[in-house]
């Protein structure tokens, strides 16, 4: 009989609640905009040639390159981060390798490492979501092959500064460190300027976040050369559609659109905390485009009361360290004023915000 290999007969299942979505979508840190008209119009303009051939990556990561101050040659195009993190575990994994990761954290960094039959090594960040950047650095080893941080982090929306991962980077020189800066845009930091100066840093980049294209999924992975040369070896030449490839010089020239909604993002983000802070609520300062707030017990009965009232927002109750909490996407302004609305009646309706239980 077949049978899969073991190291995927052991991966988890991971299936995102994708299903029902309908009403305001702040389950999955979108962008509740939507992208630019202008790269809605390019998309109209498409024809049925533009579909008929495969599709040419290197032009278009070319025009990425110039825009992230990187050489082509440092630069791949992913099928989203989620293919970027696929490449580095397939590229750099060899079976029983360690792979280091920060709970809570991104599903996927442990789901693709699993699957190149790693061995996965979680580390519990501290109170407060407080990066354990000792027990990360004691956990390094011989067999420590890829460290996963992602900055900020999701579920819980902290970030470190970039000495600590350019310290992670120098003292795991033998492992691929991916610093994943999915939520860079609502954050302002980024220590891209730094690949290629530590041959072992990689920083990956989305264009489904403030870019508002989640559904084309284009990602970018930024390295080393000689590392990304590597790495290109395990993907596709195809592995970005070409109807992505079309949108993206527009998406990167109309900069002015994406720094509009960062900076709206940036401004709710103030807001929500403050009134989840006013209602009681307990929540984590947030550097993305989500809080993570404690509801307690009732986490199930809220993000069902929310879901009748048509606004979706994800449990992150099972995620470690986050018993009771659930993590709320901060949008544009009408959205975040429906969402502050809602939270005020829920608050009254469950009576939330007096006393938090786990
Ligand atoms: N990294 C992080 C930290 C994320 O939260 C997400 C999306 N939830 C991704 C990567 C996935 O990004 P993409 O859509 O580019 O695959």
């Amino acid at each position: 009989m077949l049978k899969a290999r073991a190291a995927i007969r052991n991966v988890q299942e991971y299936h995102p609640p994708l299903a029902g979505r309908h009403g305001l979508r702040l389950d999955f840190n979108e962008s509740t905009s939507g992208c630019s008209p202008h790269v809605l119009a390019r998309l109209r303009s498409l024809d049925a040639e533009a579909l008929a051939y495969y599709p040419e990556r290197e032009p278009v990561e070319a025009e990425v390159a110039r825009f992230l101050g990187r050489g082509p040659a440092q630069v791949l195009l992913t099928n989203g981060v989620d293919e970027a993190i696929h490449l580095l575990c397939s590229t750099f994994l060899e079976p029983d390798d360690n792979a280091l990761i920060v709970v809570p954290t991104f599903a996927m960094y442990a789901i693709f490492a699993a699957a190149a039959a790693a061995r996965v090594i979680e580390i519990r960040a501290g109170t407060d979501f407080l990066f354990p950047l000792d027990e990360l650095l004691a956990a390094i080893t011989d067999k420590t092959r890829l460290i996963a941080v992602a900055n900020p982090n999701n579920p819980t929306g902290t970030a470190i500064a970039q000495d600590v991962l350019l310290r992670i980077a120098r003292t795991a020189s033998q492992a691929a460190v991916l610093v994943d800066e999915a939520y860079f845009e609502f954050h302002g930091e980024t220590i891209v300027g730094h690949t290629g100066e530590l041959p072992n840093l990689f920083v990956a980049r989305t264009f489904s976040k403030a870019y508002g294209l989640a559904g084309l999924r284009i990602g970018v992975l930024v390295g080393d050369a000689d590392q990304m040369a590597m790495v290109r070896r395990s993907a596709s030449p195809y592995n970005v559609n070409a109807v992505a490839l079309a949108v993206l010089p527009e998406a990167l020239e109309h900069q002015s659109y994406v720094e509009h909604y960062a900076a709206e993002v940036r401004r709710n983000r103030t807001l929500l905390e403050r009134e989840l802070g006013s209602l009681g609520l307990l929540y984590w300062p947030s550097r993305a485009n989500f809080v993570l707030v404690r509801i307690g017990t009732d986490h199930a009965k809220f993000v069902h009361a929310l879901r009748v009232r048509g606004i979706l927002v994800r449990d992150r109750h099972s995620d470690p360290g986050c018993e009771g909490c659930v993590r709320l996407t901060v949008g544009a302004d009408q959205p975040t004023r429906t969402l502050i609305h809602a939270l005020r009646e829920m608050v009254e309706e469950l009576g939330l915000g007096r006393e938090v239980r786990v």
